[in-house]
This record gives C-alpha cells, sequence and structure tokens, in this order.
C-alpha cells in the first residue's frame, strides 16, 4: 500500500521507503578482552587520598569496608600512612530518635557550618539496623538533599557488614582517611539506641543529642551528651518545645557533672524552618574552644585511642576464636549439652577456650 503521505495533499514530500539500520549494540563487545580494572597501590591510595581526590578516598573506604583479608590488609597501611595527615578536625556525633529530624538538621547544619566556617565537611553513619535490615536508615545520600550535591561534602552510609563494633571501627577508620583527605569538619550521625550511640560517642569530639518536645522523660543518652537541642520549635510546637528545654535542663542534674567541665547546654531550634541553627552551632564552637583551652580536648581523642586499641583487640580475639574450624565444629555441641543441662556454661566454655589455645600452639 502506498504511504499516506505520499497521495496528492502531500505534493512535494517523498517518503522513500526505510533501510535497516545497524544494531545500535557494539556487536564486537563480547569479543573484546576485557581490560581489567586496575588496582590502586598503597601509596596510590595514600597520595589520592592526601591531594583530595574524593574518588580515591571513595574507593579506600570501599576497601576499610570489605571483609576480605587481602582488601583489610591493603585498607590497614593505608590508614597508618594516612594517620599523620589525620586528627586535624572537629568531629561532631549526631543523635535521635527516627523522626527526630536528623537528616533535616544535617542538612541545614552542614550548609551552616560550611558558609559560617569554611573548609570541607564529611557526613559518616553508624547504623545498627543496617546490618539486620540490609538497609541502611542513616546516611542516605537523598536524605540529605542540597548537602549531598555541595561541592564541599562527602557523605557516606553506615558500613553494614559484621558486629556493632566492626561497623564503628569502619567509621572511626573512615575518620582518619576523610581528615587525611582534608575534611576538617566531621558529623558521624546515629539513631538513638544504646550501644551505637556510645559507639559514636567514643569517636567524637562533641556529642549532639536531637531531641523532640513531648519526650522529656527520654533520658536515653542525655548522660553523654556535650549539648541537647530540641528540634521542630517552629509553629504550634514552639512552646511545647520551650517547656520540654526547661525539663531537659531540669533533668540534667540528675547526671553527674562532665568531667570536661562544660556544662550540657539545652537548646531549641527548627531544621526544617532554618531557626535557631546558629546558636546550635556556636555552641559546639564555643565547646570546643573551651575544651582546647583547659586540655580536655587533648585529653578526650588519647582516652577514645586507647579505647579503639582495646576494642580492636577484643573484636580481632573474639574472630579468631569464632572462626577457628576446631572451635566452629565444636560449637553447637557444647552449646547442645549445656541447653540440656549436661554440661555447666563454665565448663563448657573452659574446654572451647583450653581447645582454641591448643590449637593456637599447633
Ligand atoms: P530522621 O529520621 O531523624 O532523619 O528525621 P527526618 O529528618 O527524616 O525528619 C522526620 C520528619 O520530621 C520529616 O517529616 C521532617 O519533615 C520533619 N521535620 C524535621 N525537622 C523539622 C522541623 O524543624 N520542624 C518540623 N515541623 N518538622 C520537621
Amino acid at each position: 500500500m502506498e504511504h499516506p503521505e505520499n497521495n496528492e495533499a502531500y505534493k512535494g514530500l517523498v517518503v522513500n521507503a526505510g533501510i535497516e539500520q545497524p544494531s545500535s549494540v557494539n556487536p564486537y563487545l563480547n569479543n573484546r578482552p576485557r581490560r581489567k580494572k586496575r588496582e590502586l597501590s598503597v601509596s596510590d591510595y595514600v597520595e589520592g587520598i592526601v591531594k583530595g581526590d574524593v574518588t580515591v578516598l571513595s574507593q579506600a573506604v570501599t576497601l576499610v569496608e570489605s571483609v576480605k583479608p587481602e582488601h583489610q590488609a591493603v585498607a590497614q597501611e593505608v590508614i597508618e600512612k594516612c594517620l599523620p595527615y589525620s586528627g586535624n578536625s572537629v568531629r561532631v556525633g549526631i543523635s535521635g530518635v527516627p523522626g527526630a529530624g536528623k537528616s533535616t538538621s544535617i542538612d541545614v547544619f552542614g550548609l551552616h557550618v560550611l558558609e559560617e566556617h569554611g573548609g570541607k565537611l564529611a557526613v559518616l553513619a553508624i547504623d545498627p539496623s543496617s546490618e539486620r535490615s540490609k538497609g541502611s536508615i542513616l546516611g542516605d545520600k537523598t536524605r540529605m538533599e542540597k548537602l549531598s550535591v555541595h561541592p564541599k561534602s562527602f557523605i557516606r552510609p553506615s558500613p553494614s557488614a559484621g558486629s556493632l563494633g566492626g561497623v564503628a571501627r569502619k567509621t572511626r577508620e573512615t575518620i582518619v582517611l576523610c581528615e587525611a583527605a582534608g575534611f576538617d569538619k566531621i558529623f558521624v550521625e546515629t539513631v538513638g539506641v544504646g550501644q551505637s550511640e556510645t559507639a559514636v560517642h567514643s569517636m567524637v569530639d562533641f556529642f549532639l543529642l536531637i531531641q523532640l518536645a513531648g519526650t522529656g522523660d527520654e533520658l536515653q543518652g542525655m548522660e553523654m551528651a556535650d549539648g541537647i537541642v530540641i528540634n521542630k520549635a517552629d509553629g504550634d510546637n514552639l512552646e511545647r518545645a520551650r517547656l520540654a528545654a526547661t525539663q531537659f535542663r531540669n533533668a540534667l542534674h540528675l547526671f553527674p557533672a562532665p568531667e570536661s567541665g562544660w556544662t550540657p547546654q539545652v537548646l531549641t531550634y527548627s531544621g526544617f524552618y532554618n531557626l535557631g541553627v546558629k546558636e546550635v552551632w556556636d555552641m559546639v564552637y564555643k565547646y570546643i574552644d573551651f575544651v582546647k583551652d583547659n586540655g580536655y580536648f587533648e585529653y578526650r581523642r588519647n582516652e577514645q585511642s586507647k579505647y579503639w586499641m582495646y576494642e580492636t583487640i577484643n573484636e580481632q580475639l573474639r574472630d579468631s576464636f569464632y572462626h577457628n574450624p576446631q572451635i566452629e565444629a565444636m560449637l553447637t555441641g557444647k552449646e547442645k549439652q549445656v541447653l540440656q543441662g549436661n554440661l555447666t556454661s563454665f565448663v563448657a566454655a573452659k574446654n572451647l577456650l583450653d581447645t582454641y589455645f591448643a590449637e593456637l600452639k599447633k
């Protein structure tokens, strides 16, 4: 049949039959030898990081997070070589229950500190839920819309593999790499649940706890906080937020005075409407000056290094024990005996430990 556009009404316009087009997929693609991605050497990583190359930094963080022993070996060397370039930063832990407004706030906080204090900001996270659910609820780039596209920021979600101790150690190591790459402001975000708050507290200079009005009896994490901020102090919620601030101020008297000599402050703000954000950060920087003057800043960082030395030993001993093939083979049997009441827990533990130490001597 003739093409409709070739009829009289379309004089001067002739539509020809098409010709066969070549495939848009390269037919030789599979025949071509695949170029193996060149693996970076330790010095490539270190050089890239120290130059502030964010792609190399990301790759190094991936290495730190990897469970493969060969990756870990390289990662540890990279960290060691980056250590002399690290430490020159302000590290702030930010905690709060889901819904407290952490991501909204971090977006605004991040932009504020970059604007007011310059430099570069890395946002890391410790998310105890990420292992269980395989989905991180923290540190997701899309949750911090403005910061995630800011040229001076680096956002990295929580490492997901392993125990909380393992996850926290990786985040701490990532801090070293970020600092070596010139990030002089580090935020470590976590959800307000016991152990993960302790882990974050053990790697930051200032621990900021985000609370909401109506949770005035919620004391979780308060003993660690250097500052408590009540979010959503806007609109109808303003009065309730102010009342909550008073309640938290009173509750702070229940805790022993902090070693730092600093009296934790309670402030209200609104992340969403960007109200009171400057005051929050003036407080953080005032604290940093205060503890730098009285020597507590140095002291806390040294104590943290000591803590992480022991944490690393504990973690690696545990790993070595539970991954020992002989122990793996015995474990369920012993557990059964204990459950059935045929063996006391102490004897079972002793048998297993004796076996482990004997294995080490072989
Ligand atoms: P996260 O789970 O702690 O990260 O909390 P989000 O930042 O996701 O915030 C939870 C909800 O609270 C969202 O619906 C936000 O829009 C809202 N929200 C956060 N900050 C404020 C605020 O300052 N005022 C008000 N009214 N709502 C806020």
